[in-house]
């Protein structure tokens, strides 16, 4: 969806609307094709902004604490999330080790970051340097975050070696689990739309 000032463009059929007020619940259709051009979202800032929040501190989490044990004849070993990045490293496959790495902890923490570095300035009506620049790469960044995907390969793994060791979760896994919900949360409530809004009342370009 592109927007310029007061005018917005259907992003499926390029269809030139007059942007209006909208009322709590109400949503923005093309009237041509259809497609969702915009929808109301009352509070949807603050409330990215503390699941961003809450994100950041299970990222924290899920860093520092054990993942997953193996209990195999009596010895446990613990694994944290960086193990797998460092088995596949020390196992030569660099390439997957850092697309690993990428993925699971690269990403997200620099999204984290950079959604708290654009948000809280703008939940505060304050500017901060390269706030336009910083909405654009994550905008980038957002497909590379994949902590669902890494979440789904942990559980196969679990089922598949369920079967040779016992299982014990740590801390980090429930950790990850609400990393993995609040980030889609936050995904959810955030318009991009009402942030590039906020952010020209700010600083009008
Ligand atoms: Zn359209």
């Amino acid at each position: 969806m592109t927007t310029a000032s007061s005018y917005i463009a259907c992003q499926d059929c390029d269809a030139l609307y007059h942007e209006r007020r909208l009322d709590r619940g109400e949503v923005a259709r093309c009237r041509r094709c259809g497609a969702l051009l915009y929808r109301a979202r009352s509070g949807g800032l603050a409330n990215a902004v503390a699941l961003t929040l809450t994100a950041a501190i299970c990222f924290v989490i899920a860093n520092a604490f054990p993942l997953l044990g193996f209990k195999l004849e009596g010895r446990v070993q613990e694994n944290i999330l960086l193990t797998g990045v460092l088995e596949l490293w020390h196992a030569g496959m660099w390439s997957l080790a850092v697309l690993v790495f990428l993925a699971s902890i690269g990403a997200p923490a620099l999204r984290i970051a950079g959604l708290l570095y654009v948000l809280v300035p703008l939940q505060l009506g304050r500017s901060a340097p390269g706030l336009r620049a910083a909405l654009r790469y994550l905008q980038y960044l957002r497909p590379w975050s994949m902590v669902e995907v890494y979440m789904l390969g942990l559980l196969v793994a679990i089922v598949k070696l369920s079967q040779l060791a016992t299982i014990v979760s740590g801390t980090a896994l429930y950790a990850f689990v609400a990393l993995m919900l609040a980030l889609a949360a936050a995904d959810a409530v955030l318009e991009p739309r009402q942030l590039w809004q906020r952010l020209r009342a700010l600083a009008p370009a």
